[in-house]
């Protein structure tokens, strides 16, 4: 059924006459990597994108949901079997092409919604090209850290990193014949400093991305044990309302004109 939110559902004449000064246009962006013996590889693909697609509805006018980009950096996963991972300078052309595109159309009012930790580089770099070779101002947003305060209330562990509480419960939430329940781990493998640690909602003030298999044997970075369908549902609803802000805010931001004063 045609959805008028879904971009890829609009027709060109119905792209061009859409009023573009205060619409925003989410796109989604994840990757295809291992998520521990339990989830499937396109466990930050499921999420970002019933995350994007729920908050986007939420919103209901002015915000139109791209195609999700299934592919991202995921180099320091491939000691592991089935991550596709994009060369990081590739990766940051291919989605400044994509934003570009838009904003080529009109489109002002940019926002990529990340699901997957290690393609924030890349997505900040592409964002900021975009910013500075077009009209349009790209925002970046991996959702979760939006909610670290409520999500460090509703899980158990302090470990929110990867295929653990938080994604476990947030797939059990959404799809629960995606997990085999027999084979969920705790994995704390990363060595403890104060200085660094894996967290996908809070980053370490010394910032590095070691390679997986140093830190995990099963892929798991966390505690899968204690997810729950019951913190998915609260977890899924206080990152998609938080989200939906968020993309109000961004459709009200004042953009001021440029000026040159040559
Ligand atoms: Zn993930």
């Amino acid at each position: 059924m045609k959805e008028t939110f879904l971009y890829a559902h609009l027709t060109w004449p119905e792209i061009r006459d859409l009023k573009k000064d205060h619409l925003v246009v989410v796109q989604p962006f994840a990757a295809i990597e291992d998520h521990g013996l339990h989830l499937p590889v396109e466990t930050d693909c499921l999420l970002i994108n019933a995350i994007s697609s729920a908050a986007v509805r939420k919103v209901g006018k002015n915000v139109l949901l791209m195609p999700l980009i299934p592919y991202g950096y995921v180099e320091h996963h491939m000691d592991f079997p089935g991550p596709i991972s994009i060369d990081g300078h590739h990766l940051i052309g291919y989605l400044a092409g994509a934003l570009k595109s838009l904003a080529r159309h009109g489109f002002r009012r940019l926002l990529v919604a990340n699901g997957h930790g290690s393609n924030r580089a890349f997505m900040d770099a592409a964002a900021r090209m975009v910013m500075d070779e077009t009209d349009a101002i790209v925002g970046c947003i991996t959702p979760y850290s939006l909610v670290r305060n409520e999500i460090k209330k509703i899980c158990e562990s302090q470990f929110i990193s990867h295929a653990e509480e938080l994604e476990t419960s947030l797939v059990l939430y959404l799809d629960e014949t995606l997990v085999d329940m027999t084979k969920r781990v705790k994995e704390i493998g990363f060595p403890i400093s104060k200085f660094h640690w894996r967290s996908l909602i809070e980053a370490p003030p010394l910032s590095f991305v070691d390679r997986w298999s140093r830190i995990s044997e099963s892929g798991v970075v966390g505690d899968a044990t204690v997810a729950s369908r019951e913190k998915g549902e609260k977890l899924f609803n206080v990152i998609v309302d938080r989200f939906a802000e968020l993309i109000d805010d961004f459709m009200h931001r004042e953009i001021k004109p440029n000026i040159d004063h040559h």
